[in-house]
């Protein structure tokens, strides 16, 4: 026979467990982990982390899936960046504030932010110059030293690096702060460089190629954009979204083709979004301009003669800055620049990124959890 006390005792241990087991509930939630490269990312209920001074907790609203991930995920950069697993890919994130530490001013719980993908020490020259992109400690979510958005909140360091974008759809604003951020601060770059009525050409329009062009015909409306691709129905959407020539490198030489349109000038600028087998300065006129964003593969090689001769320069791109996330996202509120995104379940990360890596992507893929 159990006793009241014993009654009372095993009613308060039960309470107890269905409150911890509770409270587990509430403060768990679901993200895509990675846990060895090469292999599959992994679902799992993994721990919110709490906020405290100014550090941010965000409710996923949309996470995009970039080529970047593909190279990382594959084990491409293992050589290269320190980072330690597992950790939660996802490095262009846009959401709402779901909770804020002590130290947070301007931004409450509710309020819709595009996330910038990291931050630098902020006290190297670098950073103190805007550039943390730059920095020597750069934290990277979901690539290096912090979780990614493959997941249902994403807990980020600083409210500084968050960027406002009332108005705005948190899925088809994730991808500003990546592919039209980088693909931003690349047109930037050239803009100068560029005649009203010259030619530059755009190589690789998946992601980032896509906004470029878009960049390009609204900060230099009258310039010639030449779109490169492998697939005719990325430059079907080339087209609509601006381009005056596209050249399907797999069928033609594209250098040849490019000679031709700018009657043996040749391109101002290069912006190129491949890497190893996209890049050829051969394209460009005397002191052109290519400009490297695309990472794929290992070295890019140039004509040492032509080089010499033509005077040309090769500029690396990486990412963009804080202000320049502020300048897209304005843009993007004038509805000036088309967002188009493909939706996708949380879950189905990896048959995106298997996707992406076929080239079968034709938009930015989303995660949505
Ligand atoms: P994506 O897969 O969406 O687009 C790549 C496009 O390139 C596709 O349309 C594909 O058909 C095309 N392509 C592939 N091989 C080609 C070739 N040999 N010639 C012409 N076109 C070719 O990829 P994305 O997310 O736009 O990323 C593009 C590249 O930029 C990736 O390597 C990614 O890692 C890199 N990236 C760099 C930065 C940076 O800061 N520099 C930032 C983000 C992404
Ligand atoms: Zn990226
Ligand atoms: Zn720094």
């Amino acid at each position: 026979m159990i006793k009241n006390a014993e009654l009372y005792s095993f009613i308060l241990i039960y309470d107890y467990k269905i409150i911890c087991s509770l409270s587990f509930l509430a403060f768990s939630m679901r993200a895509m982990r990675l846990h060895e490269y090469g292999k599959p990312l992994k679902l799992e209920d993994v721990p919110v982390p709490e906020v405290r001074g100014e550090e941010v907790l965000i409710k996923v609203g949309g996470a995009g899936v970039c080529h970047s991930d593909v190279h990382f995920v594959e084990g491409h950069w293992k050589e290269i960046l320190p980072t330690k697993l597992p950790i939660t890919p996802g490095h262009e994130v846009a959401g709402w504030i779901e909770d804020v530490g002590d130290d947070v001013v301007g931004f409450k719980k509710g309020d819709p932010v595009a996330v910038y993908a990291g931050w630098g020490c902020g006290v190297c020259k670098y950073c103190k110059s805007g550039m943390q992109h730059l920095c020597a400690n750069i934290v990277m979510i979901g690539l290096l030293g912090a979780d990614g958005g493959f997941a249902e909140y994403l807990h980020y360091k600083t409210y500084r690096n968050l960027v406002k974008i009332d108005g705005l759809n948190p899925a088809e604003a994730a991808p500003l702060t990546d592919a039209a951020l980088t693909s931003y601060s690349a047109v930037k770059k050239v803009l100068s460089r560029l005649h009203p009525d010259g030619h530059v050409v755009v190589v690789g329009v998946g992601g980032l190629g896509q906004y470029a062009i878009q960049f390009l015909k609204l900060l230099m409306p009258t310039v010639n954009v030449i779109a490169v691709d492998i697939s005719d129905e990325k430059l079907e959407i080339a087209e609509k979204l601006g381009a005056d020539y596209i050249i399907n490198s797999k069928d033609k030489n594209f250098i040849e083709e490019i000679m031709k349109i700018t009657k043996g000038y040749g391109a101002e600028a290069l912006l190129d979004f491949v890497g190893e087998g996209g890049f050829s300065t051969l394209v460009l006129g005397k002191k052109g301009v290519a400009v490297s964003v695309g990472l794929g593969g290992t070295t890019l090689s140039m004509p040492v003669f032509q080089t010499v001769l033509f005077e040309h320069e090769v500029w690396g791109s990486f990412y963009g800055s804080l202000s320049e996330l502020e300048e897209v996202v304005e843009l993007a509120k004038t509805g000036k620049i088309k967002m188009p995104i493909e939706k996708y379940k949380l879950e189905e990360a990896n048959e995106v990124l298997e996707k992406l890596k076929r080239g079968e992507i034709k938009y930015r893929a989303v995660l949505v959890p």
